[in-house]
């Protein structure tokens, strides 16, 4: 009997591990396949630092900006203040290095599991079966927690919420390329689109770099993602950065996430939590989830901590998940970024080529533009009173 189990060792599932495993707790990780690259730009915030300080040790590239385009090319260059930096990792890397952190604290990893269901006593819900390469395997545990992802299995079975639908998500595809290219290593670069979507190309370092776009809502089924994807490759202004016609493609996959935002009412039942993609923890607009998801786990395992030691499984205790001060502001924050899809991407994004234009000529616009897209805290209402001027 295990005291937690832990569904999916992808970055919100190990942090959660890591931090259970910590404080002394029996922790089952269930993984299906540790080799899996997750398709992902791999752009990891800053702000996911202090959760992973392992990463401050690594020789990873340093990303100190970000260069925005809107759709019809306006330019917003930004640079940190002071010695912040986030970074891009090769996700393979980036998820054995918090897996390996969650082993080192105790964690058990039970990779080539693949979570199929739960195994249910009394209607409560008390273990996870999983096919794994010598048959069905059960683990029984006092708190059951998913993280396996945007395709969970778990959670539309867990009558939390239903399968994700096509408009709910965002769809993307993406490539690890290698060759010479005319990026500034210390910059990440993205382009909205006049549909909701854009494109990225996030620097690795050693003359790599990671590109790719995405759509959402119900421009999933207006456009070809695939077409979108090879026009974005072709376009004279990313071949401005990429100018070669025959860069290695060392990886390249598709995939998609939850664009929605966290859908409050299915984050916790009893003996259960949903964390990372697939309680809905990622950026709309931005489609960032990483840090979001990883700041899930660490709260889960908190609030995991708190009802072990009371020995409260009840949905009533673990409530306080939800309404933990950092996923209420994470919520507020999705809601709000989820308000200005409609405004943003109006006419093609002619709002957002026009924000942009604005923020070329106005640095105190400039400013909250940037802090709107890249900062978690809310836009103060006399800038949205500018911002609807701008229409
Ligand atoms: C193409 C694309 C690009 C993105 N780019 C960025 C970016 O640049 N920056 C950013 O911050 N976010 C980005 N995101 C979002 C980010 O990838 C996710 O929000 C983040 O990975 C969520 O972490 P997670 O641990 O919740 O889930 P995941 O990373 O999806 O991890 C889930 C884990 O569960 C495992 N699993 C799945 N099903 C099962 C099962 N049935 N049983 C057992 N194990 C299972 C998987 O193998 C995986 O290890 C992107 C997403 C996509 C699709």
């Amino acid at each position: 009997m295990y005291d937690v189990i832990i569904s999916g060792a992808g970055p919100s599932g190990s942090k959660c591990a890591e931090v259970l495993a910590k404080k002394g707790f029996k922790i089952a990780l269930l993984e299906k396949d540790i080799n899996w690259r997750k398709p992902c730009g791999g752009g990891v915030h800053h702000r996911a630092f202090y959760l992973i300080p392992k990463l401050r040790k690594l020789n990873i590239p340093k990303i100190h900006g970000i260069v925005m385009h809107s759709a019809d090319y306006h330019k917003l260059e930004y640079r940190m203040k002071g010695q912040k930096y986030g970074t891009v990792m090769d996700r393979l890397e980036f998820d054995n290095l918090m897996r390996n952190t969650a082993i080192d604290e105790g964690a058990e990893l039970f990779n080539k599991n693949l979570s199929l269901d739960f195994i249910v006593k009394n209607k409560v819900k008390i273990g996870i079966r999983t096919k794994s390469s010598s048959g069905t395997k059960e683990y029984y545990g006092k708190i059951l927690i998913i993280a396996d992802g945007m395709s969970s299995k778990l959670a539309p079975k867990s009558g939390l919420r239903s399968k994700w639908k096509t408009e709910e998500l965002g769809i993307a595809k993406c490539a690890i390329m290698e060759g010479d290219n005319q990026l500034d290593e210390e910059f990440i670069y993205t382009y909205f689109r006049p549909y909701k979507g854009y494109g990225w190309i996030f620097p690795l370092g050693n003359k790599k770099f990671n590109i790719g776009v995405t759509t959402f809502a119900e421009d999933n089924t207006n456009y070809n993602l695939f077409s979108l994807y090879n026009q974005f490759l072709k376009d004279s202004h990313i071949k401005k950065y990429i100018s070669n016609s025959n860069y290695k493609i060392i990886w390249t996959g598709a995939f998609p996430f939850p664009a929605e935002g966290v859908l409050e009412k299915s984050l916790y039942d009893d003996n259960l939590l949903l964390i990372g993609d697939t309680g809905g923890f990622v950026s709309p607009i931005s489609g960032e989830g990483i840090h979001t998801s990883i700041i899930s786990g660490n709260t889960a395992a908190e609030v995991a901590i708190k009802a072990l030691q009371e020995e409260d499984y009840s949905k009533t205790f673990l409530k306080k998940y939800k309404s933990h001060p950092e996923i209420r502001k994470m919520i507020r924050n999705f809601k709000l970024k989820r308000s200005m899809i409609k405004f943003f991407y109006e006419k093609r994004g002619e709002n957002l080529n026009k924000l942009l234009a604005l923020a070329e000529k106005d640095p105190e616009f400039k400013n909250h533009v940037v802090d709107m897209f890249l900062s978690k805290s809310l836009p103060s209402q006399d800038f949205i009173s500018k911002l609807k001027t701008v229409n």
